[in-house]
């Protein structure tokens, strides 16, 4: 396929390079000045988007997506594909397709889990809001890009997806971080706690697949100072997009929302910025009750 690539950033640079590599021809822009092995190189979005088969965009929030999105879509050729894979609010994805079918377009809102080393390995998840013809024509894509890709249904869904799964993800992380920081002021070893937890009924894959214990479990961030892995900030937008979902569709998210307050605190008023998110373990270490 004939592929515009928008968005070379940490995730989009390695995903449009592993499609360059299975013989794709793909045409990248980013406002940075980044150059990726296998690309050409396009002066504007406009001109990596004209005339391709299908343009993907991986950028980073919804109001860059709906600036991008204006200025692309109307350059593309009626019965090609626009695949956003940017993590963004619903809102924003819905738009952006409507947009895309009002220009003749297929549009499809497939957001990723997996983080860089999924984007460098070829093996994200994909969550895709699309029509079936949309799905179709994305497919083999994601294919290269990912190990899975779900069809979550229409326009919207795939980021109602990341955002729930998200939302899980970040309370899962402060529960399993506050319990080891309890269970060690209770003189449980860690090791003990992580063979018990990780096979009993409260185990996650918080706990199982990126312990926030450094020296238990898997390899994770911790065992690398919580260098990220997923970043705090990250975490913390995507929890915002949670609960400006919630209350678009009134929708009752407690647990969700002390998430996003306690990441807010931990990345704006704390040392949580730039650190992964599993970085809450050392801080509730470090806390008493107040
Ligand atoms: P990034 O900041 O590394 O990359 C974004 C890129 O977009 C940058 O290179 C930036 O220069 C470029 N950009 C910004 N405005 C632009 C414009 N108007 N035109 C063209 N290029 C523009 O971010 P990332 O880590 O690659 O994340 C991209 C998206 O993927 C985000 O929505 C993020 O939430 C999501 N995501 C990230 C991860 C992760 O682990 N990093 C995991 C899953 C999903």
């Amino acid at each position: 396929m004939n592929i515009g690539f928008i968005g070379l950033g940490n995730m989009g640079g390695p995903m449009a390079r592993n499609l360059a590599a299975a013989g794709h021809t793909v045409t990248g822009y980013d406002t940075a000045d980044v150059h990726i092995e296998g690309l050409a190189t396009a002066r504007s979005a406009a001109q990596a988007a004209a005339g391709r088969d299908v343009v993907i965009t991986m950028l980073p929030n919804g109001d860059i997506l709906r600036r991008v999105a204006a200025e692309i879509l109307p350059a593309m050729t009626p019965g090609a594909c626009h695949l956003d894979c940017s993590t963004v609010d619903v809102e924003s994805a819905r738009a952006v397709a409507d947009l895309a079918e009002s220009h003749g377009l297929l549009a499809a809102d497939a957001p990723v889990s997996g983080g860089t080393g999924g984007a460098d390995a070829g093996t994200l998840t994909f969550m895709v809001g699309a029509s079936d013809a949309a799905f179709a024509m994305a497919k083999p894509l994601f294919d290269i890009m990912g190990q899975k890709a779900v069809h979550c249904g229409p326009s919207g869904n795939g980021q109602a997806a990341k955002i729930c799964n998200n939302m899980i993800l970040g309370v899962t992380m402060i529960a399993t971080c506050e319990a080891f920081a309890l269970a060690d002021k209770l003189g449980l070893d860690r090791q003990a706690m992580f063979d018990v937890v990780s096979t009993s009924s409260g185990a996650s894959w918080s706990m199982n697949s990126y312990c926030p214990a450094p020296g238990i479990g898997p390899k994770s961030p911790a065992d690398n100072g919580y260098e990220p892995g997923f970043a705090a900030d990250l975490m913390l937008k995507d929890l915002r997009l949670s609960q400006l979902a919630a209350q678009g569709a009134d929708a009752d998210t407690p647990m969700g929302a002390a998430a996003e307050r306690l990441y807010a605190r931990f990345v704006e008023e704390e040392d949580g910025k730039g650190r992964d998110f599993s970085a809450m373990l050392p801080r509730f270490r470090a806390r008493g009750r107040s």
